[in-house]
């Protein structure tokens, strides 16, 4: 067995592992954003609905408070109709009276509807200040739980880190150069198994001769097609999982 090679399968190991790790330590982030912009939507559909109420509460203020000018002027209408000294007078103060009282009576029904509409928004708002506050612990019990996986995955990161730096100094330099420069060009796949006389990877036939070389396993050799590095599945050796790197 070309410890070389060995050591390039492990490499690619740790590789993959390291990918599929920091996959999921990038999920984790994306997640929480994800969690607080659905929170942050259903808190935009409440503070709308508090403000409609509020508006309305406002308005019914409001009205409440021209019903109060209203009355008064009547009041005062009334007693002008006590100082008047022609009867022309009399009746057009009279009609003024009816005039504010069909005010004041329009504003009641106003004040009514509103107060309806006050009733129901106090509701809807009640609904949703209770959702938006289960909610809201959804999302912190979520997040402290992807936090904490985020630690976890980057403890993880972290011990692979020593293992594949030890890898990488067993790897002669050249070699390594070679390999570095694959992981970047070749979809973070460097090294390949070959099956069935074919490249595990880009799929391709590899030619009876080198078949046979690589099966000799005398030197490391790259697939014809693209450039991997090989190794026989059929030698056992090189297909024994690195213990270390799986239990991370
Ligand atoms: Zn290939």
């Amino acid at each position: 067995m070309l410890d070389q090679l060995k050591c390039l399968i492990e490499y690619q190991k740790i590789e993959d592992k390291r990918n599929q790790l920091i996959r999921s330590y990038e999920e984790g982030p994306r997640r929480i954003a994800e969690l607080e912009k659905e929170f942050d939507y259903f808190e935009g559909q409440f503070l709308a609905k508090k403000d409609e109420w509020d508006n309305a509460k406002k308005a019914h203020r409001e009205i409440e408070q021209q019903m109060e000018e209203l009355r008064a002027r009547v009041g005062r209408q009334k007693t002008r109709l006590n100082e008047v000294k022609t009867n022309k007078e009399y009746q057009a103060i009279l009609k003024e009276i009816e005039e504010t009282k069909k005010d004041v009576s329009q504003n009641e029904e106003s004040a009514l509807e509103l107060m309806d509409k006050i009733e129901l928004l106090a509701k809807e708002v009640a609904e949703l200040e209770k959702d938006l506050s289960e909610r809201r612990s959804v999302v912190e019990e979520q997040r402290a739980v992807l936090r904490q996986e985020g630690g976890d995955l980057k403890a993880r990161l972290d011990r692979l880190e020593s293992i594949r730096q030890m890898v990488r100094e067993r790897v002669k330099p050249d070699l390594l150069k070679k390999t570095d420069f694959l992981f970047t060009k070749q979809a973070g796949i460097a090294v390949s198994a070959v099956e069935n006389g074919v490249c595990n990877v880009c799929h391709m036939n590899i030619p009876p001769q080198k078949f046979i070389e690589l099966q000799r396993d005398e030197d490391i050799m790259q697939c014809p097609h693209c450039h991997r590095f090989l190794y026989w599945a059929g030698h056992e050796g090189y297909c024994v999982t690195v213990e270390d790197i799986d239990s991370i």
